[in-house]
């Protein structure tokens, strides 16, 4: 069959633009038909795209706990440890604030909620984020089991930290338990492989369902809000994070940007920096030459906690409400949105729709009516897959500096174009 001969990264995009059309033509010849919805939208594409996403997050917490135990085991001292947690907090937070700057400086620029006469009597029930304190306090798990099966990223880093470390420290029933560990993250991986290949089918029904669903006339509304958002979040993509990895690396970013694309499309078609976890370990391991004893660290960390493009919509998504509430932002207003989206993002996982969750932290922050996320709300999840999308390209960005710093990120491999690419 002719399709056997491209790339899974071909496939999935052929998968993406099938099920993008599919879902434009099908909403538009059958609006509203019976069969349509019971069969398709909430049928074959919402059981495959279920299914997709679900076997994306099986491999989660195993993937994470294992090479997590196997990286700290190979780390030996805790010294290394707290130099790779030091770098990696700094940057993930350095590059959010860099990320929010920038949305809100275009946003103020190019003002898309001036002169926008909209609706402000809709009500948004904000979920309460939690309080910094807490998150520190809630990073130690009282079960470890119960953290794997809430999948709780930090408790599970936490724990998979101490294990590992006890290992390194614990002579031969550590070594024992080491060996017993490596064989099961690279059979993990395999998995990881194998289940990758599902994804033209995973995005296409993803990509159906969405379309089928979504009209495109909110969209036409708030244009201007969503082109700025979209357009930051390029920017910061296409030009931040080559630009830091250079300076940071010395690195060409070519390589980074071309072998980013499976991660990049995971991200967009599920709108989960943490279900996409095991295919950036995949990318920023295999395809770009960062141990493993760094990658797994820093990949479910910045899962977790760093979310650059989450930060650009929730900068130009403040300084929009403000604009149609008419209310002025001071200096002060900005750095105290820049300061709470960035500590924002620590205690919030990488689910969809969580940066909804996150600005309404921030918008009470500054006293603007969280009501205003409601306005935004109808053209949120193009963005979050969008977000997500530059969420996790920060994250390997990241990961790949500290592994060259580190000297724990081989080169060849880096600049290798047929690494990790196996022949399917
Ligand atoms: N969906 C995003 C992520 O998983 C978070 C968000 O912006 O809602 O990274």
């Amino acid at each position: 069959l002719q399709t056997n001969k491209l790339s899974l990264t071909q496939r999935i995009v052929l998968g993406m633009i099938a099920g993008i059309v599919t879902g434009v033509f099908l909403r538009q010849l059958f609006p509203d038909n019976i069969f349509v919805d019971t069969y398709l939208t909430q049928g074959l594409f919402l059981v495959v795209g279920k299914i997709f996403v679900a076997s994306l997050q099986m491999l989660v917490v195993p993937l994470v706990f294992v090479s997590l135990v196997v990286g700290t085991c190979q780390l030996k001292d805790a010294s290394t440890l707290g130099r790779l947690g030091g770098k990696s907090i700094l940057l993930y937070l350095l590059t959010t604030a860099i990320a929010i700057a920038l949305a809100m400086t275009a946003a103020t620029l190019i003002a898309p909620g001036h002169g926008l006469d909209m609706d402000t009597s809709a009500t948004f029930d904000a979920a309460q984020a939690p309080a910094l304190s807490q998150v520190f306090i809630d990073m130690f798990p009282r079960n470890p089991i119960e953290a794997m099966a809430k999948g709780n990223m930090l408790q599970i880093i936490v724990f998979a930290l101490l294990f590992g470390f006890a290992m390194a420290i614990s002579g031969k029933p550590g070594e024992r338990l080491a060996a017993v560990f490596e064989d099961l993250s690279s059979v993990i991986m395999s998995l990881v492989s194998i289940l990758m290949n599902l994804a033209p089918y995973g995005v296409f029904c993803l990509l159906a369902k969405l379309f089928t669903e979504m009209g495109l006339g909110t969209i036409a509304n708030l244009a201007e809000y969503f082109l700025v958002v979209f357009g930051v979040l390029v920017l910061h993509a296409v030009m931040v994070y080559p630009t830091l990895l250079s300076v940071f690396t010395r690195l060409n970013p070519k390589p980074f940007m071309k072998k980013m694309r499976d991660a990049v499309l995971f991200a967009f078609s599920t709108a989960s920096s943490n279900a996409t976890i095991p295919v950036t370990m995949e990318t920023a391991t295999r395809k770009l030459g960062v141990h493993n004893s760094v990658a797994s660290f820093t990949v479910p960390m910045g899962a977790t906690i760093n979310m650059d493009g989450t930060a650009i919509m929730q900068g130009v998504a403040t300084v929009f409400i403000a604009q149609v509430y008419g209310i002025d932002l001071s200096f002060g207003d900005f750095i105290s949105v820049i300061v709470t989206a960035t500590l924002a993002s620590i205690g919030t996982a990488g689910v969809p729709g969580v940066g909804l969750i996150m600005l309404a932290m921030v918008l009470q922050q500054v006293g603007l009516p969280v009501e205003g996320i409601a306005l935004i709300i109808g053209v949120d999840r193009l963005l979050d897959m969008t977000r997500t999308a530059v969420n996790i390209t920060g994250d390997t960005m990241v990961t790949c500096v500290v592994g060259k710093s580190e000297g724990k990120m081989n080169t060849d491999v880096y600049y290798d174009e047929n690494a990790g690419i196996k022949e399917e």
